[in-house]
């Protein structure tokens, strides 16, 4: 029988890199596509040999063409660390809307099942804790975030639009704070950055007094909830994250104990908009699809530390984002 074919957007990042490689273990014909603005190609290098996969570096932005049949598309292409939508807000939107859209009108044409990433920053700065898919957010447009949570909004808007007025088939996964091998190392993200100072002998800098509160998914957890949820009949949002609820103090300590790092911590300025809190309330992925995290803090941190350790010297210390002049 011939292979289903899935076409994976962002497939050269963190996420979608870990998607494909879970798509080939399961024998599927996997089409990877990423314009390569914060993605890597060496988080999928070791797919190139296999017969199985294809990549594409294209911008989903621009018109998306794929030859042949496709069963299944994963909307994973998008800037998603805060830093990012500073640095490129309007690929952000676009990403989000005009990315989405394309996506949606090749789903239309091929008949696929279409899954989109989207994100726990749908509910902002939320004023419910934890944050059950029923809750509308606290998201301010105009803010720094606003480009991203606003073009995720959007993208969830337009994609039930697409179910409920075309009848293709969708689903919506709500992403919560992920962590584990192949992050960036200087996205700008907490755990990269704690790890990141503590290999180069820098102090660990908190924002705000580190009493916001986030939960953090090792990546293998969240990959089984989205391969779940994509075979599952479920059209709603849905989220899917660890519901384990720390303070970034309490994190930044647990960074100190596992790294062993000697130098001080310091409390720099929070963030606009950057949210008290951060959990989710995970009853309907239990119920509906009987996921729930099975990666403690403690395993996935040690994996996530060695993954960082075994980068280069130059990796390490080089903190600049030149990877954005390739647009
Ligand atoms: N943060 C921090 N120090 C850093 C980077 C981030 O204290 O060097 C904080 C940030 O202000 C936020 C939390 O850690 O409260 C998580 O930030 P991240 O950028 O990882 O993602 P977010 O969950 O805010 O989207």
């Amino acid at each position: 029988m011939a292979r289903k074919r899935i076409l994976i957007t962002g497939a050269a990042g963190f996420l979608g890199s870990h998607l494909c490689d879970r798509f080939i273990k399961e024998d599927f014909q996997v089409i990877g596509m990423d314009n390569l603005i914060t993605g890597d190609l060496r988080n999928i290098e070791h797919l190139f040999k296999l017969e199985n996969f294809e990549f594409y570096n294209h911008d989903v932005s621009k018109f998306v063409y794929v030859a042949g049949n496709l069963d299944y598309i994963l909307h994973f292409a998008s800037p998603a660390s805060p830093i990012d939508y500073l640095k490129i807000p309007i690929q952000t939107l676009k990403v989000g809307s005009l990315g989405i859209h394309n996506l949606l009108g090749l789903a239309r044409s091929k008949k696929s099942r279409l899954l989109i990433a989207s994100t726990s920053e749908v509910y902002g700065d939320p004023t419910v804790n934890p944050q059950p898919e029923e809750y509308w957010g606290n998201v301010n447009p105009v803010g720094p975030r606003g480009v991203y949570d606003e073009a995720k909004r959007f993208q969830e808007a337009i994609t039930m639009a697409y179910h409920t007025f075309h009848g293709l088939e969708t689903r919506i996964v709500r992403i919560f704070n992920t962590y584990g091998p192949r992050m960036r190392l200087n996205d700008g993200r907490v755990l990269p950055a704690f790890i990141g100072q503590a290999l180069r002998g820098e102090d660990l800098t908190i924002f705000g007094d580190g009493s916001q509160t986030r939960s953090f998914c090792y990546v293998d957890d969240l990959v089984e909830g989205i391969y779940r949820l994509l075979f599952s009949d479920y059209v709603q949002p849905m989220n899917i994250g660890n519901p384990d609820e720390i303070t970034i103090k309490e994190f930044c300590e647990e960074i100190i104990k596992l790294t062993g790092a000697k130098q001080k911590v310091v409390y720099n300025e929070l963030p606009t908009d950057d949210p008290k809190q951060r959990r989710p309330d995970i009853i309907k992925a239990k119920a509906i699809l009987g996921w729930e995290p099975k990666v403690n803090r403690a395993e996935g941190l040690k994996i996530t530390y060695e993954y960082f350790k075994s980068l280069s010297e130059h990796e390490i210390k080089h903190k600049d984002f030149t990877y954005y002049n390739n647009k």
